[in-house]
């Protein structure tokens, strides 16, 4: 959904604080690496078609995705660099990007032989190895083993020169796992090199995501691939900003007695006479069900608790204390209010889960409105 009349709830995007945490990003790469910027999940839900352009107007020229809307996506808001999957596709995934120009990841011989199959129809192809480096075991090969460097290659043996980059992914960024990470993921891009005819100055050796390029470690890659720090749900201190706003309205104010139950089961019970603001979000519009005690939303500059169980459309909150409430009025789930960091832990707190999900989640769920 993109469009709506009057929306109950919706997801303000701010495409300036993406352009600024681009900028801020670049600056952050260290000098000859170059950048991919990961616009998976439709740009973490901000909406892949408008935030493509704000990628080109900065002259990146790298773009990942995952699905194949997403490819033709980017291809149709008129991007003509280098586009790659991450992660592995299907066959008929493969073909089916033929017209997209998508660079897919090779992890299998399956895959190889889709390819070569392709290749010999006549398709161009390009093809990132990805191998599974530490541990994220998702769709990397895993050339610890016999079989692992056998199955390596004889892909590269039936690819040969369309094997255009190595990659690999970190499970984790923190200083006691990336540099292990980084010198292995090193040693193995050397020993495909020593044992295959890749030429290693023609082959792109890619790792690395946000959390890589702010972790002030070094590390042996050609490119960065990015997409948390497009959104500034990484290192305020830095001076990235949030680019997504969760807003709703509120939709009834009422009074109610001392020992009246709130929403579904009866779980909450007043414990002296309220005032309650139903506001019009619920978990359908990505205001999860399984929400912590202690949740609040914002309601001018001041905060009103949640009461109750979440319903699908609507969530109540305690009003009594709010200075200014009214009918019609704005409710702020998540916003540029106050602290970022501080929103930022408490949001995620508040939902049981990380930015990314919260993102991707609520401006599916939500209709855009671009700021
Ligand atoms: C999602 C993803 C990234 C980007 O990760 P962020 O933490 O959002 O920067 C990079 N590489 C791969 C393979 C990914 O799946």
């Amino acid at each position: 959904m993109t469009e709506d009349r009057c929306p109950g709830s919706w997801c303000e995007i701010h495409r300036d604080r993406i352009s600024h945490n681009l900028t801020l990003a670049l600056g952050l790469l260290p000098k000859g690496r170059r950048f991919c910027a990961v616009l998976k999940a439709d740009a973490y839900g901000h909406g892949i078609e408008q935030v493509v352009p704000l990628i080109q107007a900065q002259d990146v020229t790298c773009i990942g995705i995952t699905s194949n809307t997403e490819a033709y996506a980017v291809r149709t808001a008129g991007f003509t660099g280098t586009l790659i999957r991450l992660r592995a596709a299907t066959p008929a995934e493969i073909t089916d990007a033929l017209g997209a120009r998508v660079e897919e990841q090779v992890g299998s011989l399956e895959v190889a032989q889709k390819l070569w199959d392709l290749k010999n129809a006549g398709h161009p192809v390009r093809a990132h190895l990805a191998l599974n480096t530490l541990g994220m075991s998702r769709d990397g090969l895993e050339i610890a083993t016999d079989q692992g460097r056998i199955t390596c290659l004889a892909i590269v043996k039936m690819l040969g020169e369309d094997v255009v980059g190595i990659c690999t992914h970190f499970p984790d960024n923190t200083p006691a796992s990336l540099p292990t990470a980084s010198d292995l993921f090193q040693d193995q891009v050397s020993w495909i090199i020593d044992n295959t005819t890749l030429d290693r100055s023609r082959v792109l050796v890619h790792a690395g995501s946000s959390l890589t390029l702010v972790a002030d470690q070094p590390v042996k890659t050609d490119m960065y691939r990015c997409g948390a720090i497009l959104y500034g749900i990484l290192k305020p201190e830095l001076g990235f900003q949030t680019t997504m706003e969760l807003k709703a309205r509120i939709v009834s104010l009422g009074h109610y007695p001392k020992g009246a139950t709130v929403g579904y089961d009866g779980a909450y019970r007043l414990r002296s006479d309220r005032r309650l603001a139903c506001v019009s979000i619920g978990y359908a519009n990505g205001f999860r069900r399984d929400v912590q005690d202690g949740a609040a939303l914002a309601i001018g500059a001041q905060s009103a608790p949640v009461l109750g169980k979440v319903s699908m459309n609507t969530v109540v909150v305690d009003a009594t204390d709010l200075d200014s409430v009214e009918v019609g009025g704005e409710a702020t789930v998540f916003g540029q209010t106050g602290d970022t960091r501080n929103m930022l832990g408490k949001t995620e707190h508040q939902f049981r889960t990380i930015m990314a999900d919260l993102y991707a989640d609520w401006g599916l769920r939500n209709p855009r409105v671009f700021r």
